[in-house]
């Protein structure tokens, strides 16, 4: 027999994370997708201080040293619970372990306190009008000027950048050579001169991206992260931070509850509905806990983000079907079913998520270009 619990210490986590997520929806509200629309810096502060932001980073960079379960049942607790953990999550997922892998001691020395504390708000500037999936297609550019890059280009979808301090920002330095050469990584504070953001809202009335434009902004060059023109590979391995994770299977766990509080259970259909969700939640948790615990093949976050996320959009119609004409005119309600298409768009639609699972980890032939 396979024993599925967790050890004491992890279900004594569980709970003190249950425990602090209600305390900061008492305080909030509970938002919807909260890990990108839960912003509160206050909250942020409150996991700093429980050593729950870094929490997996080396314990040599100021983080806890701790294992990335324990970081899932942490941040599954939040989500599910619609804690707003926002202001805190990319630094978290993304920034920090990508500046601990490639930036330099400066760096690190530099940014990563703030980004532990909770104090600092960072937004990754990757998406440009002409440039989604197909990111090698990036035009902002950086161009040297002795002690400077003068960078000059618009970002687009770019979370939080109207309340970020930092913009984590894949620009291109050079024009020569196969496309995906060329492109950097810069990290440029968001009150630099010749920066603009226009935040844009969304149907849902969320307002977390923004378009952010760039006029001749002096970025020091001490502030590229890695090599330059050799960023593709370190962004790449960003994306893989971004779309394995449990932010992709439990965004919308409040509206699974309102739902199935709401559902008929006497009618067979939707028992069967419910089953098949509650069985949608378990593989993809062990797909989560498969990445976490480095079993998956090399890419294969790509079909875990593409599992998780479609399970979601099933969560958002089932949600739609079970509450009926409700789900027009509830506020939180109609918000999470309405902000369901966006889970197979960011961090990759599923289109490109296949396309990743079929020649990267299947080896199946290439389209050809
Ligand atoms: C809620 C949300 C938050 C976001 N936050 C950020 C952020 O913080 N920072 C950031 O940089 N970006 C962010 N994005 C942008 C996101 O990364 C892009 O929207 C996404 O990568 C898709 O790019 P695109 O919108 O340009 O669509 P396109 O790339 O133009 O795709 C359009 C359609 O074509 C399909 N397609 C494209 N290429 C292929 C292919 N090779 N094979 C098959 N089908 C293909 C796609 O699947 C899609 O259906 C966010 C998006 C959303 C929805």
């Amino acid at each position: 027999m396979l024993d599925f619990r967790l050890e004491s210490e992890l279900e004594a986590l569980r709970g003190r994370a249950a425990a602090v997520a209600a305390e900061g929806i008492a305080e909030h509200g509970v938002h919807t997708d909260s890990w990108i629309n839960g912003y509160s810096k206050d909250f942020s502060r409150r996991l700093a201080a429980e050593g729950w932001i870094g929490m997996t980073w080396p314990v040599e960079h100021g983080g806890g040293g701790r294992s990335n379960i324990e970081r899932i049942i942490m941040g599954e607790e939040m989500i599910s619970a619609g804690a707003p953990i926002a202001a805190s999550w990319f630094a978290d997922r993304q920034m920090g372990p990508s500046l601990i892998k490639y930036g330099t001691p400066d760096q690190q020395a530099e940014y990563l306190p703030g980004m532990l504390s909770g104090e600092t708000t960072w937004c990754i500037g990757m998406s440009e009008p002409d440039a989604g999936s197909d990111l090698a297609s990036l035009k902002t550019s950086a161009i040297k000027e002795g002690d400077v890059y003068v960078v000059n280009g618009q970002k687009i979808w770019t979370s939080f950048a109207a309340d970020a301090d930092y913009i984590y920002l894949i620009c291109r330095t050079t024009t020569e050579g196969p496309p995906h050469r060329g492109v950097s990584e810069l990290i440029v504070p968001m009150d630099l001169p010749g920066i603009e953001v226009r935040p844009i809202k969304d149907m849902t009335t969320n307002q977390h991206f923004c378009e952010v434009f760039f006029t001749d902004v002096r970025v020091p060059v001490e502030n590229l992260v890695g090599v330059e023109g050799a960023a593709f590979k370190q962004t790449m391995t960003q994306l893989e931070h971004e779309r394995g994770g449990i932010d992709r299977l439990v965004s919308n766990k409040p509206l699974y509850e309102q739902a199935i509080a709401a559902a008929d259970t006497s009618d067979p259909l939707v028992r069967q509905e419910i089953a098949k969700l509650e069985t949608g939640y378990r593989l993809g948790r062990i797909l989560v806990y498969r990445e976490a615990l480095k079993q998956a093949p090399a890419g294969f976050s790509a079909a875990t983000k593409c599992f998780c996320t479609e399970h979601q959009q099933r969560v958002a119609d089932f949600a739609a079907s079970v509450l009926g004409l409700a789900a027009l005119n509830q506020d939180q309600a109609t918000r999470f079913i309405a902000y369901a298409p966006a889970y197979t768009i960011m961090g990759g639609t599923s289109n490109v998520m296949r396309n990743i699972l079929g020649e990267r980890v299947l080896g199946l032939p290439r389209e050809p270009r």
